[in-house]
């Protein structure tokens, strides 16, 4: 298991067109493994591999949803919550006309958010880590999270769904907060 450099913008391998999984393998395997270590150690709820630099069509994603708004003690959290899942080669099948939004950010443009609009449902086919084909009607945040993940295998960005002006000024606003870490 290793937690992998997630890669940002400008990087131009977050614009490449990923390769579909043709066989899951032991490197498939790994691969989701450390995707997930990744994700959990970025405080990510998705990630798609192209962000830690393999361009193939995989992605995890974890909601880390609670099931009541109850703390819960400082020793099962966490990790009590974690239940990731991994998408392989997943497919957007259908979308719904009725759209949501939500406050997007993304591991790759660290710690910049902007709202998204897309639709509010999706049906999403995808094979898991044993090669068995599912295919869901997602709604909410994780229809949000899959249209962005899925955006990922083509190169695609949450900010390129936001007006210039908007983009403009996120991106302007993350050259600052580099510099000043810098
Ligand atoms: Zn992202």
């Amino acid at each position: 298991m290793a937690v992998l450099p997630i890669v940002e913008i400008p990087d131009p391998r977050l614009r490449l067109m990923c390769e579909p999984v043709d066989a899951i393998d032991d490197e498939v395997r790994q691969l989701s493994t450390d995707m997930i270590e990744t994700m959990y150690a970025a405080r990510g709820i998705g990630l798609a591999a192209i962000q830690v630099g393999v361009a193939r069509r995989v992605v995890v994603i974890d909601l880390q949803e609670r099931e009541t708004e109850e703390p819960v003690e400082e020793a099962e959290a966490p990790e009590a919550v974690r239940d990731p899942k991994t998408y392989i080669n997943p497919e957007i099948l259908w979308v719904s006309d009725e759209t949501s939004r939500y406050q997007e950010g993304c591991l790759s443009i660290p710690e910049q958010y902007a709202e998204v609009e897309r639709p509010a449902r999706c049906r999403v086919a995808w094979m898991d880590l044993d090669g068995q084909r599912h295919e869901e009607e997602m709604g909410g945040l994780l229809a949000t999270c899959m249209q962005h993940e899925i955006d990922h295998l083509n190169g695609v960005l949450f900010i390129d769904h936001i007006t210039r002006l908007k983009r403009d000024m996120l991106l302007k606003k993350l050259a600052k907060a580099r510099k000043s870490a810098a």
